[in-house]
């Protein structure tokens, strides 16, 4: 019989292995879950309330392994970059992220490499390998959260589903997650401090939206069908129109709002020419825009925007009644900054 290792039960399906499986009564489902998730066992001889014999019979099929760190650098700005071995030896990268009043935003991957193939991205450079499972992309926040609690750190406050890969391609997996991560017996962490970034996906977009679990982050990058073509080929088959349209239907709670990223490359889609076309095309939408400086680095395809630039492009949408924000680049230092995850070591 193969082992499993409990981290990829969701509540439901540790409650099913602890009845059917290990013939035990239901309340143990809550005792094995807090362990895993609130007290971050991972030793059954560790879960002190369970009989004596149970403890003896969970190693015999079953386990909990977190992905393990094989590697982590400090950026000077305080930013954390993980190198995360998973159980088939594949690698994958998390960051955390330092915010207002010492919070920690961590940004999560779902994927192990990424399909979508955008001209910017290093994650898309390494093609996809596969998809995470529910275990391994929560195993990243036990692994920040421990990172945080044993350095005397604040607390992890929000989670962005930013890193590798696309993360509705691996929408079940990431849905049972956000599901899991709500838990108020586990992770308790609410899906309002949870935010999805994807290229845009109208079929997931709509189960996303009927999940009231995350809202999404829309990477755009183009205001224009013919530029997002250049710049994301495989994510501009899906038209700009119909990208809309299924945003349109979002179902949004008073006061929210859908994020649009916008990664500003230097001589390409930075003109004030392109924040008209960016105006025009959002529109009154509900929306904001967070623009992000390209960090270039040595044979990157592409340059940094000039600064200045920026600015001016920011304060163009702010003219045009938009919400727009600069995102500060963080972790540019350790290679942790949008598009940078790449995964592998001293990378
Ligand atoms: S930007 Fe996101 S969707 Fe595009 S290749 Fe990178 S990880 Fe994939």
């Amino acid at each position: 019989m193969t082992k499993i290792n409990l981290l990829d039960l969701t509540y439901d399906r540790l409650e099913a292995f602890v009845v059917e499986t290990l013939g035990e009564p239901r309340f143990r489902t809550q005792q094995i879950w807090r362990w895993i998730w609130q007290q971050d066992a991972r030793g059954f001889e560790e879960m002190t309330n369970l009989s004596k014999d149970l403890r003896m019979r969970l190693p015999l099929i079953s386990y909990v392994r977190w992905p393990e760190v094989v590697d982590l650098q400090r950026s000077q700005d305080g930013t954390v970059k993980f190198l995360l071995s998973l159980e088939d030896g594949r690698l994958i990268e998390t960051v955390l992220i330092p915010s207002v009043q010492g919070r920690y935003t961590q940004c999560l991957s779902t994927q192990v490499g990424c399909a979508m193939a955008c001209t910017f991205c290093n994650t898309g450079l390494m093609g996809f390998e596969r998809n995470m499972t529910h275990g391994e992309i929560l195993g990243q926040i036990l692994v920040g959260r421990r990172y945080l609690a044993d350095n005397g750190l604040a607390d992890l406050r929000n989670l962005v589903f930013m890193g590798m890969g696309e993360p509705l391609n691996n929408l079940d997996n990431l849905m049972d997650a956000l599901r899991s991560m709500n838990n108020n017996l586990g992770l308790k962490i609410s899906w309002r401090r949870a935010t999805v970034s994807t290229v845009g996906l109208p079929k997931q977009l709509d189960i996303l939206g009927k999940s009231e679990l995350a809202l999404p982050a829309i990477s755009l990058h183009a205001p224009t069908q013919e530029l997002r073509e250049q710049i994301m080929p495989k994510a501009a088959r899906v038209p700009l129109d119909e990208l809309l349209a299924c945003l349109d239907r979002f179902p949004l709670r008073p006061r929210e709002r859908i994020t649009f990223e916008y990664l500003l490359l230097g001589g390409v889609n930075d003109s004030l020419e392109h924040a008209k076309q960016l105006a025009r095309l959002l529109g009154q939408r509900r929306c904001k825009v967070n623009l992000i400086a390209y960090n270039a680095t040595e044979n990157d395809p592409y340059r940094s925007p000039d600064p200045d630039q920026v600015i001016r492009f920011e304060k163009l949408l702010w003219d045009k009644g938009m919400t727009a924000t600069i995102r500060r680049s963080m972790g540019a230092d350790i290679k942790a900054a949008c598009g940078q995850l790449k995964a592998g070591k001293g990378k």
